[in-house]
C-alpha cells in the first residue's frame, strides 16, 4: 500500500527521480540526496508505514527481507569494508521522512 503524500512512495512510483542502485518487487534502494557518508544509501520497502511499531506481520516480513538483502547490495556499492545501518524512529531521532527506511552508511571509516 502506497501513500499519495509521501515522498518515498512517489519515488517508488517513479513520480520523483532517484539514483536507484537496486530494485525488486519488495524493496527499492537509492542514493541519499544529502549523503552523510561517502556512500549513503536508503533502503525502503514498497509498502508505506511510518514506524516499526506500525508494521503488521507483512511489514515485519519486509524489514526482515531488507536486512537479508542489504549485505549484498552494500558490498556492490562501495561498502565492502563495512557499513552502518540506521533506522530513525520519530522526532527525537530526527526522522524527517515518515516512510520506514534503513540508512546504509559506509565507504569510509565511520568515526562518529
Ligand atoms: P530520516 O531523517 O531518517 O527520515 O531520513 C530521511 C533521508 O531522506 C535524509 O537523509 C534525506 O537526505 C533523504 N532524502 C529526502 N528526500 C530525498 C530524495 N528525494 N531522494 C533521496 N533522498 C532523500
Ligand atoms: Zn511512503
Amino acid at each position: 500500500m502506497l501513500n499519495n503524500d509521501c515522498i518515498f512512495c512517489k519515488i517508488i512510483k517513479g513520480e520523483i527521480p532517484s539514483a536507484k542502485v537496486y530494485e525488486d518487487d519488495k524493496m527499492l534502494v537509492f542514493k541519499d540526496i544529502e549523503p552523510k557518508a561517502k556512500e549513503h544509501l536508503l533502503a525502503v520497502a514498497k509498502t508505506h508505514f511510518k514506524l516499526l511499531e506500525e508494521a503488521d506481520e507483512a511489514g515485519r516480513g519486509l524489514v526482515d527481507y531488507m536486512l537479508f538483502k542489504i549485505p549484498g547490495i552494500a558490498r556492490k556499492n562501495g561498502c565492502e569494508n563495512g557499513y552502518r545501518l540506521v533506522i530513525n524512529q520519530g522526532a527525537d531521532a530526527g526522522q524527517t521522512v515518515f516512510h520506514l527506511h534503513i540508512h546504509i552508511l559506509g565507504g569510509q571509516t565511520l568515526d562518529w
